[in-house]
Parts: structure tokens; C-alpha cells; sequence
């Protein structure tokens, strides 16, 4: 079945991005709450129906890894795309000063969890992990949400507002400045997984904008210095080592999924039965909101 605007009541804004805004909504003939992202695109009704089109395959993405799909349709010239509303919002305004490494582990093993299903059943590579794109839910569940299924979607959104935040592997920074579009590997995508669980743990993004005069600066801290670390006061040897794996310069040199879930640092964390995702994601909202108040006031 196909959903509609007129199906939905519209609710309170839950988020910006750089192509869109997400509100919360109630689709209003299942009473589910859902989150609807706008995206608003200069296109004409043949590639708004071809876009529509390939998003349809992320109807099969079903696992417990992984945002719902719920359904996508156009008005004029915005793309609405519904999915799973996640209750607790995204990583990167919950990690607060950085996690529990049992946390840490839990998140880490959801993500390459998620990562290994898009890839083995569906042939998708993310191509956006980052904090923002990680959802939470009050049940603890960590899930995955805009990856690129779309390639008509990617063409449109002409990537040129990179941000002052970069989550792009150093051989795909070097292959955009050589107008080289041909660089994308899974193995891009666990540079970015890295790089979020650094954030993750640190409780900042790691090429911090203070320390660089600006973008160009910090573009080439990633592609010529040292990866960034776990920090040693705080993580095992196992965390650091497995977030190593994850961060290479090479590409050639990091870790598959398969390598990741079978390191020590993942394999700890299926034995654990004690994590507690659900206080811990209560103890974050509850900071964030302290953290919202201090803003307001
Ligand atoms: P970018 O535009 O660079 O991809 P982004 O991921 O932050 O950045 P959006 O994907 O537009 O941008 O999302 C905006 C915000 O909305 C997210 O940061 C997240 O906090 C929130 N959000 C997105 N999807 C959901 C969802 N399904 N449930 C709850 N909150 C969501
Ligand atoms: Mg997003």
C-alpha cells in the first residue's frame, strides 16, 4: 500500500540536516508514530518518481540493526520519506562527555551488525556513518538510518557542503579533490565507523575545529597524521585495538565486519549479559536535557 500526505498529522520538529528537515508525525490510519524527513530537490517529476522508485528496495531492509522503512512519496518538489520514529534521538547528542566502554561495545557491535546486513543482503555500502545517521530507541536499540540506496538521490544532493564535521576516509578525500568518483569501498565505511566511535568515546569529534584553522587544515590532518585514538585512561587495550582496525590510513589495511565481530572487544561483548542500554540511554536524556535548559536560560 502506498502512504500519503493526508494520512499523517504533523508534530514537532525533530531534526535539521543539511538537505532537510525530520519532524515526528502520526500516520493517522495505524496510529503510529513515525519520522518524516523533507527533502527538498529541483527536480522534475520523472527523476521524483525514479528516486521513489529506488527507495523501494528499502522495504527489504528489515533487521533489528536497521531504522524501518515505512514508505516515501513527493509533493511538488520535496521528497517525503517515513520511517521509524527512535525515541531517543541520535548518538551524537547523547554520548555527553563519552560512554561506558560496555556501552561503547554494545554500539559498536550493532553497527557492524547493521553494516554486514546492508552489505551481504542487500550489496548497499552506507556510504554516511556518522553519529547523526545512529539512532537510539528508550528500549536501548541502537539502529542505522540514511544510507544510499538511492542513485539518483545521491546525484541530486550534490554533495558540495561537506560541513565542518568529515567522516570521509582519507583515500575518498584524496579521490574528491582528484574529481575521482570511483573510490567508494565497504572499507570507507569502516573508516567512518572508526571515526564515530572515537566521537563516541571521546565525547567530541576528534579533528576538533578549534585546532584547525579551517577545513582545508583539518582535510589534511585526516589524510597525513595519525589516526585518532581511543583514550587510554578510559578504554581496554581490546577497545583501542579494535577502533585501530577500524582506522588504517589504507584502505587495504582495515578490518572486514567478519574481522570486526570476531575481535576480542566484540566478542567480550556478546558474552556480557549485564549491559544495562536502557539506564544508560535514560541517564543521557536526562543529561541532554539538563544540557538544553543551560542553553535556554
Ligand atoms: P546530514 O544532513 O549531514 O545527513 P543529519 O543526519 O543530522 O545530517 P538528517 O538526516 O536530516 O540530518 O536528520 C536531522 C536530525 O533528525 C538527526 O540529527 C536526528 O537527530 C533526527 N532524526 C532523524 N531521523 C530520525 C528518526 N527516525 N527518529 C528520531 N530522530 C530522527
Ligand atoms: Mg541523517
Amino acid at each position: 500500500f502506498a502512504i500519503n500526505m493526508e494520512q499523517f498529522q504533523l508534530n514537532e520538529e525533530l531534526g535539521k540536516g543539511n538537505y532537510g528537515t525530520v519532524k515526528k508525525v502520526l500516520h493517522k490510519p495505524t496510529k503510529v508514530a513515525m519520522a518524516m524527513k523533507e527533502i527538498r530537490l529541483e527536480l522534475d517529476d520523472a527523476k521524483l518518481n525514479a528516486i521513489i522508485m529506488e527507495l523501494d528496495i528499502l522495504h527489504r531492509a528489515v533487521a533489528p540493526e536497521i531504522v524501518e522503512f515505512y514508505g516515501a512519496f513527493f509533493i511538488e518538489s520535496c521528497v517525503y520519506y517515513c520511517m521509524e520514529y527512535m525515541d531517543a534521538g541520535s548518538l551524537d547528542k547523547l554520548h555527553g562527555a563519552g560512554v561506558p566502554e560496555d556501552v561503547l561495545g554494545r554500539i559498536a557491535g550493532s553497527m557492524v551488525r547493521g553494516l554486514k546486513f546492508l552489505k551481504d543482503e542487500l550489496q548497499i555500502i552506507h556510504r554516511d556513518v556518522k553519529p547523526t545517521n545512529v539512532l537510539v530507541n528508550k528500549k536501548g536499540e541502537i539502529k542505522l538510518c540514511d544510507f544510499g540506496v538511492s542513485g539518483q538521490l545521491e546525484k541530486s544532493l550534490a554533495k558540495t557542503n561537506i560541513g565542518c564535521q568529515s567522516y570521509m576516509a582519507p583515500e575518498r578525500i584524496k579521490g574528491e579533490s582528484q574529481n575521482n568518483l570511483g573510490t567508494y569501498t565497504v572499507s570507507s565505511d569502516v573508516w567512518s565507523l572508526g571515526l564515530s566511535m572515537i566521537e563516541i568515546g571521546l565525547g567530541q569529534y576528534p579533528y576538533p575545529p578549534e585546532t584547525y584553522s579551517n577545513v582545508f587544515a583539518q582535510l589534511t590532518a585526516i589524510v597525513h597524521g595519525d589516526p585518532p585514538e581511543l583514550p587510554e585512561e578510559k578504554y581496554s587495550e581490546e577497545a583501542r585495538d579494535w577502533v585501530r582496525q577500524c582506522l588504517a590510513k589504507k584502505p587495504e589495511d582495515r578490518a572486514s565486519y567478519a574481522d570486526l565481530l570476531d575481535h576480542p572487544f566484540l566478542k567480550r561483548d556478546r558474552a556480557r549479559k549485564d549491559v544495562d542500554m536502557v539506564g544508560w540511554v535514560r541517564i543521557a536524556l536526562e543529561h541532554r536535557a539538563k544540557l538544553a535548559e543551560v542553553a535556554q536560560a
